[in-house]
């Protein structure tokens, strides 16, 4: 059973039948042609549905030539997928009789729920109740599935490509969904199914990425997204995806973290968009910002199918092309490396003319080169190991372009198209990829007939399985994404990928829930937080309370030189800020004053805390102060903090996240990823610390913080790495009230 209490094989497998049905019920199709059932009826018939249409309404006689019955009940033929366009508020009724005549699959399509107000919420969850796991349920308030190869489209979907492809599309909204549709088609991009699911009341994202993850039609997933309903089993399926299908999500919106405030380091610094970030690099997801960028990564991923390196050969018509185009490769995180000797040689020849580059990024001169010329090019740098991919900007593959520059020297159309036959011939010899930029130049209404041709080029390209972009940082942005993803997958090893299995009944656990029982305060003090450390597998510098000077001295005496005296007080969590830590302690007479002194500050600086007496603890030796921290992400849960420790990590701010459970990738990278990791490496003659320590003890938090869900946040602060090991000198555990 899965958490919608239905069996496991209806959960994913039934989805099949939104994209392939063998009869559709339109409930609420009418004899009015403006009905949205009806209207959607035509959209099937003019987009070649060949399964069976239903029309359902409590009166009229016929719909657009066929029969409309007052109730499904009154249909002989099984039913594949209910499309229901009646109000809300008869909605559960009509689920009612879709279970009865064991329909397993319905979209509502009508809008007027949660997104209005409380009463709207209200029907929706009468809906969830009503659908109890017997029925999957798109919607309401979404238009629904597109599937070229199922012949099924949606309600504004009646001219949509009948093609089917490899990219599949999810977003909650119909409209945008429709929008990146119809932008794609124009971009040779064809969709093996794309679906609309709205105020996701049973189906949502997380769903709908299981269902496709396993797709064999899908090759690429595309995502819009806004807010996530469940955001830790989105991650978990999502995850599971790492290194699989490219999975792009163009996300709006970000989560507002802690909404209360926070009484942690971990949770002041997480902020917004941190679980996020997080969340891309963990599931391996790309992230893009706009529809341009959704549009053209699906271009570079659906045409360059076995992906791309980094390093780029350059060829610009012009000098001022190579700038713009070496500045927009860095940009984006790409590369223009020096060609080989051999290739430097061999374009020196082919480019002898004064003022032109041979070294890459090339420039050829002028905007219209020879066929032959560009031949040699294209060949000699094809054939260079030290370029991944080709980016040619602004050759004129134009000839009414052309004749606007060069008038009557401008080529021929017959030149033309030799000359566009020429990357589509060399890219097929060297299996290199090419990508060319073809940018918009002159856009006033008087040159459409430009544009008109750069499309008819750029289909030409597209249909040879060559990339075209409008200009130089979108092609490189789309691009970039692309290596990197293939990048990224190479460079991880499958042990390293592993999710821990969780921890359940350990011993931790029950030393953290006796200590629930035992703790009066939502914050434990530092001996009881580090206790429960120490159990979980994490060095700590394990203090001992006392009450009395003396009693300090002894235990000072009992534990060996040099020690660390700080303050006991429930009201005190930050204890320097209150003249409550005093480090190195030598000696009785040390202990002594420290304790004095102590209680002096505190009084003075916190005159209404109230003081459980001292704690004292060895002095640990000097290394590298880290921090470790956890807090809670509404939608995600459990997030992991890492960074550079000690009293000034919220001035410095450099730390990573990650989201619970860590794999032994997540550490590493986690580690990797903070700005302060060469003195991690070992700085300038310091020695390095114990990287792999470190990932260990990262993971055992991750544990820890999985397994005792009433940990709020958490604080180690700091951690003292060193050559060998670490210890955590400072720990705090913040309890969830709610559950305490
Ligand atoms: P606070 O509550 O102010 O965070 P800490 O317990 O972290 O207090 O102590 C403040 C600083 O004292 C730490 O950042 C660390 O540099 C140092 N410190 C604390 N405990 C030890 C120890 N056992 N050994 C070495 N240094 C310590
Ligand atoms: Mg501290």
């Amino acid at each position: 059973m899965n958490e919608y209490g239905q069996k496991e094989t209806m959960s994913n497998k039934v989805l099949d039948r939104f994209f392939h049905p063998k009869s559709i019920a339109v409930i609420g199709a009418s004899e009015s042609i403006y009905s949205y059932g009806t209207r959607y009826i035509q959209a099937l018939l003019d987009f070649g549905y060949r399964g069976k249409i239903f029309a359902v309404n409590h009166k009229g006689e016929k719909t657009l030539g066929y029969k409309i019955y007052r109730s499904l009940d009154e249909i002989k033929d099984t039913i594949d997928l209910a499309f229901i366009t009646i109000p809300a508020r008869f909605i559960a009724d009509i689920l009612k009789e879709c279970i009865a005549k064991d329909i397993k699959t319905a979209v509502a399509f009508t809008a007027g729920f949660s997104e209005t107000g409380a009463e709207g919420r209200g029907l929706e969850k009468e809906l969830l109740k009503t659908i109890d796991g017997r029925l999957r349920l798109m919607g309401p308030n979404c238009f629904g599935p597109y599937c070229p190869g199922g012949g099924i489209t949606v309600v504004t979907g009646a001219d949509f490509s009948k093609e089917p492809g490899e990219v599949a599309l999810i977003a909650q909204t119909g409209q945008l969904s429709e929008c990146i549709i119809a932008r794609a088609q124009g971009e040779g991009i064809r969709y093996s199914k794309s679906a609309s699911y709205g105020n996701a009341v049973d189906i949502n994202e997380a769903d709908l990425i299981d269902y496709l993850m396993d797709d064999k039609d899908t090759r690429i997933i595309t995502q819009y997204l806004e807010g996530v309903r469940d955001g830790r089993r989105f991650f978990d399926i999502a995850r599971r995806n790492f290194g699989k299908k490219p999975h792009l999500i163009w996300k709006v919106g970000l989560t507002q973290m802690g909404a209360s405030a926070s009484s942690s380091h971990t949770g002041s610094l997480a902020g917004t968009g941190a679980a996020w970030d997080a969340f891309f690099q963990q599931t391996g997801a790309i992230k893009v910002s706009t529809l341009d960028e959704l549009t053209d990564t699906t271009v570079a991923f659906h045409h360059l199918p076995k992906g791309c390196g980094l390093r780029v050969g350059y060829i610009s018509g012009g000098g001022a092309g190579t700038v713009l185009g070496a500045d927009a490769c860095e940009n984006a995180g790409m590369r223009m490396p020096a060609f080989t000797e051999q290739t430097e040689k061999r374009l020196a020849e082919l480019l002898p003319g004064v003022g032109l580059s041979f070294r890459n990024p090339v420039d050829v001169g002028h905007p219209h080169p020879p066929k032959e010329l560009m031949q040699s090019l294209f060949e000699t740098m094809s054939a260079d190991r030290n370029i991944d991919l080709i980016v040619v900007r602004r050759i004129l593959f134009s000839v009414k372009m052309s004749k606007i520059f060069s008038g009557s020297t401008a080529p021929s159309e017959k030149e033309q198209q030799e000359l566009l036959e020429v990357p589509v011939k060399v890219m097929r010899k060297y299996n290199k990829p090419i990508i060319i930029i073809l940018p918009d130049d002159m856009t006033g209404a008087e040159s459409i007939y430009l544009e008109e041709e750069r499309r008819k080029i750029r289909d030409f390209f597209f249909a040879k399985g060559i990339p075209v972009f409008m200009s130089e940082q979108r092609a490189f942005t789309a691009l970039s994404h692309l290596s990197k993803f293939k990048l990224k997958n190479s460079a991880c090893k499958a042990a390293d990928k592993k999710i821990p299995a969780p921890l359940s009944g350990s011993k931790t656990r029950r030393i953290f829930q006796d200590l629930l029982k035992k703790s009066t305060a939502s914050i434990p003090d530092e001996i009881q937080c580090k206790k429960v450390l120490k159990s979980a597998g994490i060095k700590v510098t394990l203090p001992v309370r006392a009450v009395s000077k003396n009693q300090a001295i002894a235990v000072a005496d009992k534990m060996g030189y040099p020690v660390v005296m700080k303050i006991v007080s429930p009201q005190i969590t930050h204890k320097s800020d209150f003249g409550g830590v005093r480090l190195k302690l030598e000696n009785k007479k040390q202990v002594g004053t420290a304790y004095n002194e102590i209680m002096a500050a505190v009084r003075k600086m916190a005159p209404k805390a109230r003081i459980n007496g001292v704690s004292i603890q060895k002095m640990a030796a000097p290394g590298l102060e880290l921090v470790m921290g956890m807090t809670r992400d509404p939608q995600f849960g459990p997030i992991l903090m890492f960074g550079l420790g000690g009293t000034s990590v919220e001035i410095l701010g450099d730390v990573a996240f990650r989201m619970t459970p860590l794999t032994r990738k997540d550490a590493k990278e986690m580690i990797q990823q903070i700005k302060g990791y060469p003195l991690l490496e070992g700085y300038r003659g310091q020695p390095p610390v114990d990287i792999p320590y470190i990932e260990d003890m990262l993971m055992k938090i991750s544990a820890f913080a999985e397994e005792n869900p009433e940990i709020k946040e958490m604080d180690i602060n700091p951690i003292l790495a060193y050559k060998k090991g670490a210890v955590a000198v400072d720990a705090r555990i913040i309890l969830d009230e709610k559950m305490t």
